[in-house]
């Protein structure tokens, strides 16, 4: 039994040893276990929660993948490069380009090994940041049911909750992380890792403290994400000396829904299939095109940090049942989508000044004609894509539409084999890291689906990392 609460520099006394430990059963977890699966290796997964899913259930379920069937079969043409280029554009160019690069190089194989394992996806759409549909979508429970069952059914993945990780251990300040010590229904354990550890431990969505720190002008934003995610895993590779990627650029997604209650999927998004995003005075504030992460930064700075989409019917019945941020008609039988006969009685109704909105989807009607939006110069429905409509068949629409932090993007800075790395970009043996707790990859924005995308992608590497053999195929395409 461990004595050193700290888990550094101590003379550990293992209670049991795993081959590899994954810290965390949401996506990024559940891929590097069936990778190690595959591999012949035995992965003690833990986590924290009474049931697995973490943000990962409670998550939209798109994945932003390029070239797959599904894309072709829908008549789009799409790219590695398409993608690549998207993700650096989409990220500022304040992405890593060498992690942009392994997610492309390594996308369309984890496409494949999902589908292989039972997650073969129904629908492809366009979201934020595509130039072309490619968000693949699948309900994200279902998602995670099938992996943790072909993780079960390998029989080389042990599964334990309610198991929070609490300290990596090493026996020096610069050796190798060597396990981890676990608390237990209140007794810590201490669980040698023989050949790595593995961090999945997810965001800090639910860690005020932590967002105060890192993205206090997001004080006005809504939280969501699993009850998990408070940034265990960032602050026990910070302990140890890990470098981060992205802090700054911490943002919340526009179109939360406000009263949304925890743990229900409260966002949605018609601004991408034609409607247009309002504050109270019934102005526009924005390129509803843009990112749904830049539009939230915006929403920050209307009135009440509130926004409204509004849209007619012809966009009402682009809705998609099965895709959350789609399900419109679904958001309209709980209430929270409002309509009206006109625009003025869907004003009153959504208590946003009426000669205001009437006057904003006057202009927008006429932009939309003219082929040329005057006041913020909106050419597309996203990102380049999509052809705008006027708004202008009854009965009228509206979501009131908050700025939520669903995900943190930033985190741990890792090589291309998804080695966590120090301050001085060496890598800490022995840790590895995979999805939301890894940062680099998304830069000052993010692309939908390239979080799932990457839990999945970098969970697989981290695996793979872990026995030694990414780092050649990685360093290959870097
Ligand atoms: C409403 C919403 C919609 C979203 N939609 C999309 C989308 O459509 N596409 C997209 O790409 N992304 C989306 N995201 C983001 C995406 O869901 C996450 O980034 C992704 O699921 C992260 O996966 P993960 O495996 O890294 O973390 P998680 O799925 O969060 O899993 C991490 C797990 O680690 C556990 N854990 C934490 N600390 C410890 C510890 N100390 N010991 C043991 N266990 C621990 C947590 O409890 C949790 O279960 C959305 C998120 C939300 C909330």
């Amino acid at each position: 039994m461990m004595t050193d609460t700290l888990g550094q520099n101590a003379e550990p006394s293992w209670d049991e040893e795993a081959e590899v430990v994954v810290i965390g059963g949401g996506l990024a977890g559940h891929c590097a276990a069936l990778e190690l699966a595959a591999q012949g290796v035995e992965a003690l997964l833990l986590e924290k929660q009474p049931e697995i899913g973490g943000s990962t259930v409670l998550s939209g379920g798109s994945f932003a993948f390029a070239g797959t069937e599904l894309q072709r079969s829908n008549g789009i043409e799409d790219s590695v490069a398409m993608l690549f280029d998207d993700l650096r554009r989409v990220g500022g160019f304040g992405n890593e380009e060498r992690l942009v690069r392994v997610y492309v190089d390594n996308q369309l194989d984890t496409y494949h090994w999902l589908a292989e394992h039972g997650v073969v996806f129904e629908k492809v759409f366009l979201a934020a940041g595509h130039s072309v549909p490619r968000a693949h979508s699948r309900n994200p429970r279902v998602v995670l049911e099938t992996l943790a069952a072909a993780a079960q059914a390998s029989g080389r993945v042990s599964t334990r909750t309610r198991a929070a990780v609490r300290r990596l251990v090493r026996t020096s300040s610069d050796g190798p992380v060597e396990g981890v010590v676990v608390d237990v229904e209140g007794r810590q354990r201490a669980i040698r890792a023989l050949r790595g550890v593995i961090l999945a431990s997810g965001g800090f969505s639910r860690n005020d403290d932590l967002l105060k720190l890192f993205a206090p002008t997001q004080a006005g934003a809504m939280r969501a994400g699993g009850p998990g995610n408070v940034g265990d895993g960032l602050r026990m590779a910070w302990r140890l000396g890990a470098g981060m990627r992205d802090m700054g650029y911490i943002k919340g997604t526009f179109g939360g829904y406000p009263g949304a209650k925890p743990g229900e999927h409260a966002l949605m998004l018609p601004i991408y299939v034609g409607a247009i995003a309002v504050n109270a005075q019934g102005e526009r504030f924005i390129d509803e095109s843009k990112s749904y992460k830049l539009i939230g930064d915006a929403v920050l700075q209307q009135p009440d940090a509130t926004g409204f989409q509004i849209f007619d019917q012809r966009i009402f019945e682009r809705g998609q049942p099965d895709i959350p941020t789609m399900a419109f008609q679904a958001k309209f039988a709980l209430g929270q989508v409002v309509s009206a006969p006109t625009l003025r009685e869907l004003a009153a109704r959504l208590g946003i000044d009426e000669a205001g909105l009437t006057k904003t989807v006057d202009a927008y009607n006429a932009y939309v004609e003219a082929g040329s939006d005057r006041t913020f110069g909106r050419s597309a429905l996203s990102n380049g894509y999509g052809k705008l409509e006027r708004i202008d068949a009854p009965p009228f629409y509206g979501y009131p539409s908050k700025s939520v932090i669903v995900a943190t993007y930033c985190g741990v800075a890792v090589d291309p084999g998804m080695r966590v790395c120090d301050v001085y970009d060496t890598p800490i043996a022995g840790l590895y890291a995979a999805g939301e707790v890894v940062g680099g990859l998304h830069g000052n924005a993010y692309m939908t689906g390239s979080s799932l995308g990457k839990a999945a992608i970098f969970g697989r590497l981290a695996a793979r990392g872990a026995l030694g053999v990414a780092r050649e195929r990685a360093g290959a395409s870097a």
